[in-house]
């Protein structure tokens, strides 16, 4: 099993993408929260056109990637996880958590130090909040979270099967929680207990600072409560809250082409 998974590792990772992009897409069609403020075909061709950009850079420019590393540290005894002896499940189990963290740490630091928050408000000027935002972020932020993945995986000698579960099971929840779908409260409480659902990430895009500045998490709802970064629910309310960011309201100005840009451009305005 473990095998199949890591030889085919590319053609499951695209399978999931794929699926989870499609069912999502399905369920903001017949379901969906809030109605959208820009053409849909527009910001999904932003979207769309990042995400092909990001994997294309992704294996010019790294093509080794996390489960590469892994693979590496584990011939080498590199790394924390490679120098205990615990059962096979229990390290997968310790590396998936301790890389989920990194995750969250990752995303606090690309918020709160100024020339990473430029890369990340690309994913922040969305003014829509629907499955194809869990794909929109910049290159560049692709790049150096890779970095930052690849660093951790070392460190801790994180096995290669937990990395390739990992890097499917963010994706997949990255997709499931920027739907712009409708979630019963009752449901969204029990799921909220164990991953990050639409109604929490929702908050995460809000206008406002201090409620994108709360619940960095992608996929397990924990560390927002461990690190008291957790919001409930956005003050205006999931319809009427406003997406995105004050100085970027201007959808011609939020074409592929400029959030590529976007970046470099001005001061760093929150
Ligand atoms: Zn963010
Ligand atoms: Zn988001």
């Amino acid at each position: 099993m473990a095998e199949f998974i890591l030889s085919h590792e590319p053609a499951i990772r695209f399978g999931f993408f794929f699926g989870i992009l499609v069912f999502m897409a399905l369920w903001e069609v017949t379901a969906p929260r809030r109605p959208l403020n820009v053409s849909k075909r527009s910001r999904w061709f932003s979207n769309l056109g990042l995400v092909g950009i990001d994997t294309l850079v992704l294996r010019l420019l790294l093509p080794a990637a996390a489960v590469s590393t892994a693979v590496l540290a584990t011939q080498r005894d590199w790394g924390l996880l490679n120098n205990l002896s615990l059962p096979g499940w229990l390290a997968i189990l310790v590396a998936v958590l301790a890389l989920d963290f990194t995750i969250y740490l990752q995303h606090a630091m690309f918020h709160f130090i100024p020339t990473l928050w430029r890369l990340h408000r690309v994913h922040h000027t969305d003014l829509d909040f629907d499955v194809t935002t869990g794909i929109r972020f910049h290159p560049i932020e692709i790049i150096l979270s890779m970095g930052i993945k690849m660093a951790a995986v070392v460190l801790l000698g994180a096995p290669a099967l937990a990395v390739v579960l990992f890097e499917i099971l963010l994706n997949a929840t990255s997709l499931f929680n920027h739907g712009n779908v409708r979630f019963p409260r009752n449901l969204d409480r029990i799921f909220r207990l164990f991953v990050v659902t639409p109604e929490m990430h929702r908050v995460h895009h809000s206008v406002l600072i201090k409620e994108f500045n709360s619940n960095f998490g992608f996929n397990l709802p924990w560390w927002d409560h461990l690190m008291g970064t957790y919001r409930d629910q956005p003050g205006a309310g999931h319809e009427g809250m406003t997406i995105g960011l004050a100085p970027y309201r201007d959808p011609k100005r939020l074409t592929l082409p400029w959030l590529l840009i976007l970046p470099f451009m001005g001061r760093v305005a929150r």
